[in-house]
């Protein structure tokens, strides 16, 4: 049995879909001039029709703009310079395999020296085209989750977002990931999407092949390659069990989330796009206290999204949320989030750098188009902004002036413009839980974004499994931070949310909810399990075992006080 982190809940059992890129070894010498040519002619054609065929399956599930990409590595494959250049190499004697390795390095190479954006884009479709023709003169397979047609467990070295969003929810049964943390990018999809999956998972790689069977446990973190028949039997009663709790839990589905002793909450939903509106409706959120509007400006390939396709995603989840508060988080692009069409200056360390409102405040431009389509879009629903990585009151300031000067424009141009915009920040570099009550002057809400709350305070990159036992949100040293932040936010009469994992954890929803925390935002699959929780516990006794927890010393003192509360 192997053990990795938990990330979510559910069982699945399957056969293992080994998500690994072949190697490519260059043969030095071809077997003669004719035989090269037609090893080539024939991998190049392969190529087109394995691009052509890719995208006909994506166009299902894939957007006009995001489908451009493959017609970039289409006009690629087919253009006559490349192709010319290859072949000349093959007929001075060189293997097709050398000739294509050395041209394509050669124009990767040139492109990504120039300045150009876009030409640097090009050096990325070469790259990508001359992978899948060196495979094909090689006769070695990619995988292809989008082609996926059977039942399997991905198991991976690392699962990027955009791998994770090319998963069929059909086939994919959960999926298992050699590196990342809880609160990795990869782990929140898998969430966001319902899907069991174990992240961090050390030796995964080499202790499985494809087509293994695999139990996976997302709840206890662990992982059993080809398992007895004994341990089949047993999951799959655990996995019965589980799918019939989840069943049980529709009951709660549009009820409000109020304790044994009369105390509201709201239970609130994180989305990355406006397709994740249908879970927010099918799991009774009350609202979304997170958009993570990045999302959209990672699909785009080519240019930031424009004003008008940022007005309409955004207008799309408004009228969805039918009057529910949306809180939409302006663009949090930096760290481990990067844009194809935006290049970052190299630093040494990228989560502590130019990144979220640091880098909207000194690139007004790219800000101006953000806010400029949230007001416009204002009008369609409840929309509540809110500033990622605020660090001081002078930016919050600054983002919030430039919000209310760009509304101000808005009005002069004849454009109509909600007049009760909320306007909040999240919590999430210790220096503003710290300064919380000076900042709820100013700030009409805030959210607390614990994974990257943790991340600093405990200086451990949230990526990092090698640190992961470091992400502890019940350490007491975390609670007294969102403790300073809560009463900061009710000093002055404003609400506290929370959208970072430890939002939607159950075991640290008792001491949340003693230690006054108004808005819980979670993945939407989430949001029933929690409610159960909640509508079990008495709020005045969670009171006294959050003062209890706050004097804790360790996080396993406080996980024992939460574990006296918790039936299950
Ligand atoms: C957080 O940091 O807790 C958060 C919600 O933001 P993200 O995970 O997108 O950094
Ligand atoms: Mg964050």
């Amino acid at each position: 049995m192997l053990k990795g982190i938990a990330t979510s809940s559910g069982i699945a059992i399957g056969k293992v879909y080994k998500l690994e890129q072949p190697e490519i070894v260059i043969n030095e010498t071809g077997k003669g001039v004719e035989t090269e040519l037609e090893i080539f002619d024939n991998a190049m054609n392969k190529t087109i029709a394995d691009i052509e065929q890719i995208k006909e399956r994506a166009s299902a599930t894939l957007a006009p703009e995001e489908l451009a990409i493959f017609d970039a590595h289409l006009m690629m494959a087919q253009d006559p310079e490349y192709r010319d250049q290859i072949e000349n190499m093959i007929k001075e004697g060189s293997s097709a395999d050398k000739a294509t390795k050395t041209v394509s390095d050669m124009m990767v190479g040139m492109f990504e020296s120039m300045e150009d954006a876009y030409f640097k884009e090009r050096a990325a479709d070469i790259k990508d085209v001359s992978f899948r023709l060196l495979c094909n003169i090689l006769g070695l397979t990619i995988p292809d989750l989008t082609a996926i047609d059977e039942e399997v467990i991905i198991v991976a070295e690392e699962m990027t977002p955009s791998d994770t969003a090319q998963l069929n929810k059909k086939y994919a049964l959960g999926f298992v990931t050699e590196i990342g943390g809880k609160t990795s990018h990869a782990a929140i999809m898998a969430v966001a999407l319902g899907l069991p999956a174990v992240v961090g998972c050390t030796g995964i790689m080499s202790s499985c092949k494809h087509g293994d069977m695999l139990i996976l446990d997302a709840k206890e973190g662990t992982v059993i390659v080809n398992p007895t028949e004994e341990e089949l039997n047993d999951y799959r009663q655990r996995r019965e069990a589980f799918l019939k709790e989840k069943e049980a839990l529709q009951v709660l589905l549009n009820k409000p989330s109020i304790t044994t002793d009369g105390h509201q909450v709201e239970l609130v939903a994180n989305i990355g796009s406006p397709k994740d509106m249908d879970n927010v409706i099918a799991n009774g959120a009350e609202g979304v206290g997170l958009y993570r509007t990045e999302f959209l400006y990672m699909e785009s390939t080519d240019d930031f999204p424009s004003e008008e396709d940022q007005f309409n995603a955004y207008k799309v989840v408004l009228e969805r949320a039918e009057g529910k508060r949306v809180v939409v988080r302006t663009l949090d692009i930096g760290g481990d989030k990067k844009l194809p069409y935006f290049e970052f200056d190299p630093e040494m360390n990228p989560f502590l750098g130019y990144r979220a409102i640091r880098l909207c405040l000194d690139r007004k431009d790219i800000f101006k188009t953000q806010v400029r389509a949230l007001l416009r879009a204002s009008v369609y629903g409840k929309l509540a902004i809110m500033f990622p990585m605020i660090a001081t009151i002078d930016e919050f300031k600054a983002a919030k002036d430039f919000v209310l000067e760009t509304k101000e424009e808005l009005k002069a141009e004849g454009v109509s413009v909600s007049d009760e915009i909320e306007i909040g920040m999240m919590v999430e570099i210790p220096a503003s839980a710290v300064l919380a009550d000076e900042f709820a002057k100013y700030a009409d809400f805030f959210s607390i974004g614990t994974n990257d709350l943790i991340q600093y305070s405990m200086a451990a990159d949230r990526m990092s499994e090698k640190v992961a036992y470091l992400y502890q949100p019940l350490n007491p040293s975390i609670l007294r931070l969102v403790k300073m932040t809560i009463d900061g936010a009710h000093s002055q009469g404003r609400w506290c949310g929370m959208c970072g994992e430890m939002g939607g954890d159950p075991k640290a929803a008792p001491v949340l909810l003693g230690l006054g925390l108004d808005e819980f935002s979670m993945s939407a699959s989430r949001i029933l399990p929690t409610r159960k929780i909640i509508t079990s516990l008495n709020k005045k006794e969670m009171e006294d075992l959050a003062g209890k927890a706050l004097k804790c010393h360790t996080e396993a003192e406080v996980m024992e006080l939460v574990n006296s509360v918790l039936k299950d």
